[in-house]
């Protein structure tokens, strides 16, 4: 089971920021499209950080409501872990739990093509878990 399993169902739509656009402008994306975290793009698509609303909640918390006026470019994460549509699911869980994070951008061919939470994660071995147990109840009612 692969990553591209996953985009096949919810789709390649990636909701991005720019690093100069402020937290304020970040916080309303993440309400607007009840997400938990925005990729922050440069001018050709580049992956440039990863804001979540984890970091948001750390900047209000250390430094109040002003730093919602500050840009997404200071308090984004720089070194973004990435996956790639081959890669299996197992393994992107594996990525999530390490570096205690909940969202992956996938990249594919030097592109950002998609992202996967760890609700989409869950899903999907939930999905799996139940047609597993359907086929095991055909299996033994018609055994
Ligand atoms: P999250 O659990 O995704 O809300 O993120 C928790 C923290 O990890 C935040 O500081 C994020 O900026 C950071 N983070 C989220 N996803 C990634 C990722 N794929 N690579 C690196 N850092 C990440």
């Amino acid at each position: 089971m692969s990553v591209a399993l996953i985009l096949a169902a919810k789709g390649h739509d990636v909701t991005t920021t720019q690093p100069h656009r402020t937290l304020q402008e970040a916080t309303a994306l993440l309400a607007e499209k009840g997400i938990g975290a925005v990729i922050v793009t440069g001018g050709n698509g580049e992956v440039l950080g990863i804001l979540s609303e984890r970091d948001i909640v750390r900047a209000v918390g250390r430094h109040g409501v002003g730093a919602l006026q500050e840009s997404v470019s200071k308090y984004m994460t720089s070194k973004v872990v990435t996956t790639g549509m081959d890669e299996a699911i197992d393994h992107v869980m594996e990525q999530m739990t390490a570096g205690r994070f909940r969202h992956l951008p996938v990249i594919h061919n030097g592109k950002l093509v998609g992202v996967v939470s760890i609700g989409d994660v869950v899903k999907h071995r939930i999905d799996a878990i139940e047609s597993e147990h359907r086929a095991l109840r055909e299996y033994i009612a018609t055994a």
